[in-house]
C-alpha cells in the first residue's frame, strides 16, 4: 500500500473517527463499548434488538444493513463467529463491499481463517479499500478491562491508521505479518489453549483415581513447571467450582483448533498434537452442543474416564499393581 494514501485518508477524517462495528456478541459488545467512547460509532448486528439496546446504552447509531454501516465509516470492525459469516456479510446484497468508502479499512477481529481473510482482502483492495485481520485474545473479561491482545495481519501503515481505535480495547497490539498472519497466530494460540485444557483434565482425572484431591493437585502444579493459564485460572474458577460460565463457546474453540490443524496440513507441518486436539474438541463439541463454554470439554473427558468428576475431594489412595 502507498502510505501517503493512508495518511491522507487519516488527515481528512474528523477528530472522532467514523467507525462501524458489526457483531455485538459476547466479546464484540464490550469491545464496541470502548470504541463508542472515542469515535463516531454506528453498529450493526444480525439480531437488531441487540444493536438497539447497545445504541440506547452508548449513544451509537444503528445501521439496518452491513452496507449502511460501511457507508458511514472509514474504519469498519467485524467480530463474528468465523470467516464464513464475515465473508457472507462482505459480499451479500446490502453487504460491506457495496457500501465501502474509498480508502476505508476493514478490520476483522473475528478469529478467522487466513485463506478466507486473504480472499476478502483481495476483494476489498479491488474496491479501493484495505483489510487487516486482527483477532483478539484475553476473553470477555479482557475485553471489559480493555486489556486484549490484538494480533494483526496486514500492512504497517494500515495498522497505524487503525491503532487508536484498537487501543480502546487492546493493551498489546502486534503486527504479526501480512494478511492472514494474525489469524494464523490466533489459531495456534487457541490450539495450545485446547491442549492445555485437555491435558490438564487428563492429569487431574488420573490423579483423582490415585487418591489426590484435584484442588491439592492444582495447588502443587501451579507452584511447579506444569502450570498454564488453564491450571492457574480456568480449572480453579470454572471446573473445581463446576460453574462453567459460558463466556467463550466450545463451538468457537473447536473452530479455532480446526483452523490450526488446517494450517498445519496446508504448510505440510507435522503437528500430531494439534491434529489430535482438533479431533478431541470436535468430539466434545458434538457431544456437548452449541451453547456450552469451551472449558466444559472436560466433561467429555470425565465421562470417558468412567464419570470421574474433577471437583475438590480425594478418594482412597489406589495401590498399583507392583508387577506393572
Ligand atoms: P458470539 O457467538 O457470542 O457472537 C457472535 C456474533 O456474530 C453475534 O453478534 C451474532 O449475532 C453474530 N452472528 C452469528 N452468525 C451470524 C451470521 N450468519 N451473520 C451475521 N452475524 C452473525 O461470539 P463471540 O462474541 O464470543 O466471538 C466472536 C469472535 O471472537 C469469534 O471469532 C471468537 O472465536 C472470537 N473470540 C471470542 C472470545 C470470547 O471470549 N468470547 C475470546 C477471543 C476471541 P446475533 O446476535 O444475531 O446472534
Amino acid at each position: 500500500m502507498d502510505s501517503s494514501q493512508s495518511s491522507s485518508a487519516l488527515s481528512s477524517s474528523t477528530a472522532r473517527p467514523a467507525v462501524a462495528f458489526l457483531g455485538l456478541g459476547a466479546i464484540g459488545t464490550p469491545m464496541a463499548e470502548h470504541v463508542a467512547k472515542t469515535t463516531d460509532l454506528v453498529v450493526w448486528n444480525r439480531t437488531k434488538a441487540k444493536a438497539d439496546a447497545f445504541a440506547a446504552a452508548t449513544g451509537a447509531r444503528v445501521a439496518w444493513t452491513p452496507c449502511d454501516a460501511a457507508c458511514e465509516a472509514d474504519i469498519i470492525i467485524t467480530c463474528l463467529p468465523s470467516s464464513v459469516e464475515v465473508e457472507q456479510i462482505v459480499i451479500q446484497t446490502d453487504g460491506i463491499l457495496e457500501g465501502l468508502r474509498p480508502n476505508a479499512v476493514l478490520v476483522d477481529c473475528t478469529s478467522g481463517h487466513p485463506a478466507v481473510s486473504q480472499r476478502i482482502a483481495h476483494m476489498v483492495r479491488d474496491k479501493g479499500g484495505f483489510f487487516m485481520d486482527a483477532p483478539v485474545s484475553g476473553g470477555v473479561s479482557g475485553a471489559q478491562a480493555a486489556t486484549l491482545t490484538v494480533m494483526c495481519g496486514g500492512d504497517a501503515a494500515v495498522l497505524e491508521r487503525v491503532r487508536p481505535v484498537l487501543q480502546t480495547f487492546g493493551a498489546k497490539i502486534v503486527l504479526c505479518g501480512g494478511v492472514g498472519c494474525g489469524d494464523a497466530l490466533k489459531a495456534v494460540n487457541n490450539a495450545l489453549l485446547a491442549l492445555h485444557i485437555w491435558s490438564t483434565g487428563e492429569g487431574l482425572v488420573m490423579l483423582k483415581k490415585m487418591g489426590v484431591d484435584p484442588a491439592v493437585a492444582l495447588d502443587v502444579i501451579n507452584a511447579s513447571s506444569g502450570r498454564s493459564n488453564a491450571s492457574m485460572n480456568l480449572f480453579p474458577e470454572r471446573v473445581l467450582t463446576r460453574a462453567f460460565p459460558n463466556t467463550f463457546r466450545l463451538a468457537l474453540l473447536d473452530k479455532d483448533v480446526r483452523i490450526a490443524a488446517d494450517i498445519a496440513a496446508r504448510t505440510e507441518t507435522p503437528a500430531a498434537l494439534i491434529t489430535l486436539a482438533g479431533e478431541l474438541f470436535a468430539r466434545a463439541h458434538e457431544h456437548l452442543g452449541e451453547n456450552v463454554d469451551h472449558v466444559a470439554a472436560v466433561k467429555l473427558l470425565e465421562k470417558l474416564a468412567g464419570d470421574v468428576v474433577i471437583e475438590p475431594g480425594a478418594g482412597e489412595t489406589l495401590m498399583l499393581d507392583a508387577h506393572t
